[in-house]
C-alpha cells in the first residue's frame, strides 16, 4: 500500500495518466511524460497532448530544478493527515525546462511567455518535514526531493537550494 502522512494513497485502474506519473516517480529525479509526436513535455499527465492530440507519451527525466512561482501556507486542512502539519507551504513551482516554449495549438513552438511546466508540490527540509514558512518566498529557487510513497509510487516534492532567487523575494503577508 502506498502512503503519505499515515494517509493511504490509492490512483484508480482508469486513472492511467495519473497512475503513470506517480510510478513514474519511483527514483531520485523527477520524470513528466512527453509527447512522443510533437516533443513537448505535459504536466499535469493527462490522456492527449493539449499542443497536438497525440495520445502517446514516454517518461523522460528533467533536471528538477525550477522557482517557487506561488504558494499559500495551508492554515484550514481539510484531509486528516494534514491536521499535525497546520503550517504545510504548498507551492507551484515553475521548472527549468521548457520555460516560454510556445504550444497550445503552435506546432512552431514560437515563443510564448505565458507557456511554461508548473507543478504543485509542498516545500520540504533535507529530510522531507516540512519548511518553515518563515523561509518560503516567491522566487526562491528549489531543487525536486522524490518521496518514496511504497507500493512503487513516489511524490515529487521541493528542497529549498542555495542557488540566488531568480528575482525580487515576496512572502504571503503575516497575520
Ligand atoms: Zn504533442
Amino acid at each position: 500500500m502506498a502512503e503519505w502522512l499515515g494517509a493511504e494513497i490509492s490512483i484508480p485502474d482508469n486513472d492511467a495518466p495519473n497512475g503513470d506519473y506517480f510510478r513514474a516517480q519511483s527514483g531520485s529525479e523527477l520524470r513528466l511524460p512527453k509527447c512522443t509526436a510533437c516533443g513537448m513535455f505535459q504536466y499535469p499527465p493527462r490522456s492527449m497532448c493539449p499542443d497536438c492530440r497525440n495520445k502517446e507519451f514516454r517518461f523522460e527525466a528533467v533536471s528538477g530544478r525550477g522557482t517557487i512561482h506561488s504558494y499559500f501556507i495551508l492554515s484550514q486542512p481539510i484531509q486528516a493527515a494534514f491536521l499535525p502539519h497546520p503550517d504545510a507551504p504548498i507551492a507551484l513551482i515553475e521548472l527549468d525546462e521548457q520555460k516560454g516554449v510556445g504550444g497550445g495549438g503552435d506546432r512552431t513552438k514560437q515563443p510564448n511567455s505565458a507557456r511554461a511546466l508548473r507543478l504543485v508540490g509542498n516545500i520540504v527540509k533535507a529530510d522531507g518535514s516540512f519548511e518553515d514558512p518563515a523561509n518560503v518566498a516567491v522566487n526562491k529557487r528549489v531543487q525536486v526531493k522524490i518521496i518514496d510513497l511504497g507500493d512503487g509510487m513516489g511524490l515529487p516534492q521541493w528542497v529549498l537550494s542555495d542557488e540566488p532567487p531568480a528575482g525580487p523575494l515576496w512572502q504571503v503577508p503575516g497575520d
